[in-house]
């Protein structure tokens, strides 16, 4: 899935960790795409055969997850905190098993198309380099505008309970000054 449907889920969970930043909840939901472009610079992976089974493996996946929980829930001294970050991080796991495999080599910038229906190899790895890969391939069964406007969709639905929370916040806080 692209970063606008991974995004959605950072600010639609702004109410259930209000001490946590936005910023950081909007980069648990890419954190495991900001690791596969470390490991990519680092040498430790790269997109092909593999399938990034250091950032985008189930059993990888868990670990960051873990790893990102433990870590907002010391910084903010706060379980729910860490726990909803570490769920945002997993989620990233969880939409690119339903999205992928992604039609992306045949993508054109230009007619925002891509040549999906075609049978697609999986590529996301459940352990590392020779395990089994999976995916349901949503995106493979509809059209790059499809996925722009469900990816758009989401990001709209997000949002709105972003800024509906904001806002009852904003009035609270008015109504506590008076
Ligand atoms: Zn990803």
């Amino acid at each position: 899935m692209g970063p606008f449907g991974h995004c959605a889920l950072g600010l639609a969970a702004k109410p259930a960790a209000p001490r946590v930043p936005l910023a950081i909840l909007l980069l648990s939901t890419v954190a495991l795409d900001i690791l596969a472009i470390a490991f990519g610079f680092a040498g430790i992976e790269k997109p092909g055969d593999a399938g990034l089974p250091w950032s985008h493996g189930l059993f990888m996946s868990v670990i960051w997850s873990v790893v990102a929980a433990l870590l907002i829930g010391l910084i903010y001294r706060n379980f729910r905190a860490g726990l909803v970050v570490g769920l945002l991080v997993f989620s990233h796991w969880l939409l690119d098993f339903v999205s992928h495999p992604i039609p992306f080599a045949s993508f054109s910038w230009r007619t925002w198309q891509w040549d999906y229906g075609r049978p697609l190899p999986s590529d996301l790895p459940l352990l590392f380099v020779g395990s089994p890969k999976v995916g349901l391939g949503l995106y493979n069964s509809i059209s790059a505008v499809e996925a722009t406007v469900l990816e758009v969709g989401m990001l709209l639905v997000g949002a709105a309970i972003y800024a509906r929370y904001t806002l009852k916040q904003k009035r609270n806080r008015q109504r506590h000054s008076v």
